[in-house]
């Protein structure tokens, strides 16, 4: 980058412009107001919330425990909110994150319902110049992207979709009204994470429910329940030892990494059984994960535990035929997204509830009344699309962002994300990504790598202020180290070969890059903080000019 180019006018509209207001977004805003920056959030949404505001479809609930789903950074926070379940459901999360907005005052500096559209970057001025849907134009030093990592959905993109004479429902676009699908005739495409979770909800409600399956996921009991009292203040009156143990750990959970890791191979089969008999009626997918991380790396350990979970859905699902279809057999256990359900595999021995495997007997369209597979039409009062999202990069090149010398973040990206740490990428100077592509982002408890991003974004900014540097970039050298480190990483596991999200593969036409970096939450943490007290280390710093 060049110094000359650089006046840095002293008066910008804001410090930082943060896009999103959801667990990052939120964060970010507040930990910038106390370090003396001002700040402006834009979020799409008409609420705060992201992921929690947009899905709130039946029996969306996370994934990860809620004392640990949730932010640490204030003590008198996490001992004041009181989580009602294991797992809570989409309601309290986003009452959580609301009352996170009002508890700090962070509404002020909030517009909701504004869409960035774009994000130029000037070299005369070394400033940001944001424009959104509202046809505001607005300046700033920094810009932060805290737009989500799984936040554009896909659109149902069906032959004969428009056709459809009935009501259809996008589970990450679900209406705040309530959807009455009592005596309704559903089908739902899709079963991954969402579906999962959305599938046992309908039918208990739907007259018939038909689930149209491409690729049979492999799921985990959640085993649910509530969070007695007793137990949360147990949990709470050693908060910060179980929150160092997550920051410290492989996928950002309470459960520590093993000095010496033992190979599941090696585990004596009586002994193995035994392990996986009590993860499962403990219920967690991370859980299991973390018990087992070679499952990833290890093709023997995944067979090994895959015909084990194989072996529960057989065990659970009455018709043979069914079960067999829900048994997955594409991919290892784990490339695809592990999920969590709650009487998912039960659902299927209902009366109303018919399985279609769209493998065997492919969509060919949406009909006026309803789905024609190659085989059969199935007549439909209401259609659900659990199809899931551009991941990783779609919100991030919905937005016209063009760095130094005109660059476009897409053009840039065209070949896959390139990034440092999954937090800058070169060519956009002042640009941060929270959980950005090549960090540990969906492969963690998401707040648990929020937060540290947020932390490392904040006290950058303080550094740069304090020593009067102007600009912060990353270097093309360290970026493609960096770019290769992540490959290398996914590449001595499993994960790779799935078609999944992860690759881009539910895409068409996006180039086919793992994303998320599998090293570790806490030795990418480590790497982090190294780099930072090498004076950021991989990054160029450019000084603010004598005279502006
Ligand atoms: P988001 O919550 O996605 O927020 C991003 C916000 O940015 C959105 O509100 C969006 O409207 C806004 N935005 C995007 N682009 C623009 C723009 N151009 N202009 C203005 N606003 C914009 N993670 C876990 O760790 N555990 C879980 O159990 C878990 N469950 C999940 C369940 C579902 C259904 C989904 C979809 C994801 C889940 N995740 C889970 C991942 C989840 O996305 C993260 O945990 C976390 O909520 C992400 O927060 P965020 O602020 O980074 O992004
Ligand atoms: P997803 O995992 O991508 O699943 C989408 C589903 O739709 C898959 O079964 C996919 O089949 C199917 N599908 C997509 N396009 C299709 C088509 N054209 N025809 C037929 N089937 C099609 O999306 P998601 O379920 O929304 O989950 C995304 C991520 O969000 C998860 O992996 C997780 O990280 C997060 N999440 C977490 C939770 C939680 O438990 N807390 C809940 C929801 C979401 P194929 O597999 O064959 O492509």
């Amino acid at each position: 980058m060049n110094d000359a180019r650089i006046s840095a006018p002293l008066v910008t509209d804001f410090d930082t412009v943060i896009v999103g207001a959801g667990f990052a977004g939120l964060y970010m805003l507040h930990k910038l107001r106390e370090d003396g920056f001002t700040a402006r959030v834009f979020e799409a949404g008409t609420g705060v919330g992201g992921t929690w505001y947009w899905n709130r479809y039946p029996g969306a609930r996370c994934d990860i425990e809620s004392v640990d789903y949730s932010y640490s950074f204030s003590p008198e926070l996490e001992q004041e909110w009181q989580w009602s379940e294991r797992y809570p459901r989409q309601p309290e999360i986003l009452a959580y994150l609301n009352h996170v907005a009002d508890r700090f005052d962070l509404r002020r500096d909030i517009q909701l319902e504004t869409r960035v559209t774009a994000a130029h970057f000037d070299q005369r001025t070394g400033l940001w110049r944001v424009a959104t849907d509202r046809g505001q134009h607005v300046t700033a030093r920094y810009c932060v992207m805290a737009t989500g990592c799984l936040s554009l959905p896909k659109r149902p993109d069906f032959p004969g979709v428009e056709r459809f004479a009935g009501d259809w429902y996008l589970t990450a676009a679900w209406p705040r009204e309530p959807v009455d699908l009592t005596g309704k005739r559903v089908g739902v495409i899709g079963t991954g994470s969402t579906a999962i979770q959305v599938i046992p909800q309908v039918a208990r409600e739907a007259a018939h429910l038909t689930v149209f399956q491409r690729t049979a996921n492999f799921s985990v009991p959640a085993r649910n329940g509530p969070l007695p009292a007793a137990e949360q203040q147990r949990i709470k009156a050693d908060y910060p030892a179980r929150r160092g143990i997550s920051r410290d750990s492989l996928f950002g959970v309470p459960v520590a990494m093993p000095a010496a890791p033992q190979r599941t191979r090696d585990i004596p089969p009586a002994e193995l059984r035994q392990m996986l008999e009590t993860l499962w009626a403990q219920g967690g997918a991370m859980s299991l994960l973390a018990a087992a991380p070679d499952v990833i790396v290890d093709p023997e350990a995944n067979a090994i535990v895959a015909e084990f979970v194989r072996e529960k859905i057989r065990a659970t699902v009455k018709d043979p035929k069914v079960a067999a279809l829900l048994c997955p057999s594409t991919h290892p256990l784990g490339t695809k997204r592990l999920c969590l359900d709650t009487d998912y595999y039960e659902t299927y021995n209902r009366d109303n509830v018919t399985l279609v495997d769209l493998r065997a007997t492919p969509i060919e369209q949406i009909t006026e009344h309803g789905l024609r597979t190659s085989a059969a039409e199935y007549p439909l009062d209401v259609l659900i699309f659990a199809t899931g999202f551009d991941a990783m990069t779609g919100a991030l090149n919905s937005i016209d962002i063009r760095g130094q010398d005109g660059l476009s973040l897409k053009q840039a990206w065209a070949d896959g994300p390139q990034t440092y740490l999954g937090l800058a990428s070169a060519g956009f100077p002042n640009m941060f990504l929270i959980t950005g592509p090549q960090s540990p982002s969906v492969f963690s408890n998401m707040v648990v790598s929020i937060e540290q991003h947020v932390a490392w974004i904040a006290e950058c900014m303080a550094y740069l202020r304090e020593q009067g540097i102007a600009c912060i970039e990353a270097s093309p050298q360290a970026q493609a180290g960096w770019v290769a480190h992540v490959a290398e990483v996914a590449n001595s596991t499993l994960m790779p070969q799935t078609d999944s999200w992860y690759v881009g593969a539910n895409v068409p036409g996006k180039p086919r890059v793992f994303t998320p970096y599998l090293g570790g939450v806490g030795p990418y943490r480590r790497h982090c903080e190294q780099v930072a007290a090498r004076g950021y280390e991989g990054f160029e710093l450019i000084r603010r000019p004598v005279a502006a």
